[in-house]
């Protein structure tokens, strides 16, 4: 077994930027056009360097009395956790497989579970083999993408209206994607609850028309319609036509509101998928654990970075016998994000497709995966196969790290 240990790790803001002006979203105001990737580097004595992403630390400011969201406490947590650690002692590896976490590390990545990602991508590159069969074994070798740019584009350009989102799903459709989700609930939110529900009406119906008949077509109504079980009939039988794929967190996690979903779509015909999940934590809320085991979703969606690979190693084997999906949300998580979402998918037969935000090309190196026809190609070198542009890095982002060692 390797036995190198981790001697210096840096954490660097880097900005990521969005193709365009995202919009509005049921729970939160103009998302904008550029966002932050809490790149964390792991050095070993050997010379191998391993990454993961601090979002899900960073992203939760509270104040700088609290260690969460800030750079001392992240500082703090990577020492503790990492820092004169070998790459061998975090993971429990049988087979050449990673089985499970060892126990002094349990807490803190299923606390942390973007922290598994980097002992993943460590011991991967120890091992000269990729995170995918870390994962369990390399099951595809393409993953089929979503662009999960659609939010309210609308309002983006009111003059336009729902014919933006039809644009932007036009343009992403140009660009080889297959496959678009929809950000609606407006219904909660941002417009008066009749109006709500015609504009979202209006966006899947023009989205569907700007795809064409053969695309995947899903909507993501992030609770809008909480408390509006009357308009969510309406908004699926007057989105029949669309044939959506999938409906994501229409409301609340609730077992009597699932039922009552489910109903209305085999009433009226739909044969949409039903998925949530995002937020959950460790271990799974219990109304999720109902919600599965009572055939009530058919995907659970925890964040592929927030939850990281050890969780979703497990929750993979939960969520497959029950026949639920293993889907997990990618938002917010940069290009990384995307990498780690492909690299799990690869290994996850439930895996249905990457949350894509399209973000451009940032602080990485160019590498063996390309997008053709509406999917990735699967990495194939060692740990997560993602390498830091060193170049790049040191013009742009070198004098915003910081380093402990
Ligand atoms: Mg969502």
């Amino acid at each position: 077994m390797p036995s190198q240990t981790i001697t210096e790790i840096t954490v660097a803001p880097i900005p990521v930027h969005y193709p365009k002006q995202v919009g509005k979203v049921a729970f939160g105001d103009y998302i904008g056009s550029e966002r932050t990737e809490w790149l964390v580097r792991a050095r070993t004595d050997g010379g191998l360097e391993g990454l993961t992403l601090a979002n899900r630390f960073m992203g939760r400011f509270t104040s700088f009395d609290s260690a969460t969201g800030t750079m001392s406490g992240l500082l703090a947590l990577l020492r503790e956790v990492f820092l004169g650690s070998t790459v061998d002692e975090f993971l429990e590896v049988s087979d050449g497989r990673a089985v499970g976490v060892h126990d002094a590390y349990v807490q803190a990545f299923q606390t942390h579970g973007w922290m598994s990602i980097l002992a993943y991508d460590l011991l991967g590159r120890a091992m000269g083999v990729s995170c995918v069969d870390l994962l369990g074994e390399r099951l595809k070798d393409r993953i089929p993408a979503y662009d999960t740019t659609l939010f309210y584009q609308d309002f983006v350009n009111p003059e336009k209206g729902a014919a933006q989102v039809a644009d932007d799903a036009a343009g992403a459709r140009n660009d080889g994607y297959t496959a678009f989700k929809i950000k609606i609930g407006r219904v909660g939110r941002w417009m008066t609850p009749q109006a709500g529900l015609e504009r979202d009406v209006e966006v899947v119906m023009a989205v569907r028309e700007a795809v064409g008949p053969d695309a995947t077509v899903m909507v993501d109504g992030n609770f809008g319609y909480d408390h509006r079980l009357d308009l969510l009939e309406d908004f699926v039988r007057e989105t029949l036509p669309a044939k959506l794929f999938w409906m994501e967190e229409m409301v609340s996690a609730d077992v009597g509101d699932y039922r009552t979903m489910r109903r209305i779509l085999d009433r009226l015909g739909s044969t949409a998928l039903l998925v949530c999940g995002e937020e959950d934590g460790h271990p799974p809320g219990q109304v999720f654990v109902d919600l599965v085991g009572n055939g009530l979703i058919d995907g659970y969606q925890p964040d592929i970075v927030a939850a990281g690979f050890s969780r979703w190693h497990e929750l993979k084997q939960w969520l497959e016998p029950a026949g639920v999906r293993a889907q997990p949300r990618n938002f917010g998580n940069g290009n990384l994000g995307r990498r780690a979402a492909l690299v799990f998918g690869a290994s996850a037969q439930s895996f249905v497709s990457l949350e894509d935000e399209r973000f451009l090309p940032n602080v990485y190196a160019d590498d063996d995966v390309t997008f053709r026809d509406g999917a990735y190609s699967v990495p194939t070198g060692d740990g997560l196969g993602l390498a830091v542009d060193s170049d790049v890095y040191q013009q742009k982002y070198a004098g915003l790290e910081v380093r402990i060692t």
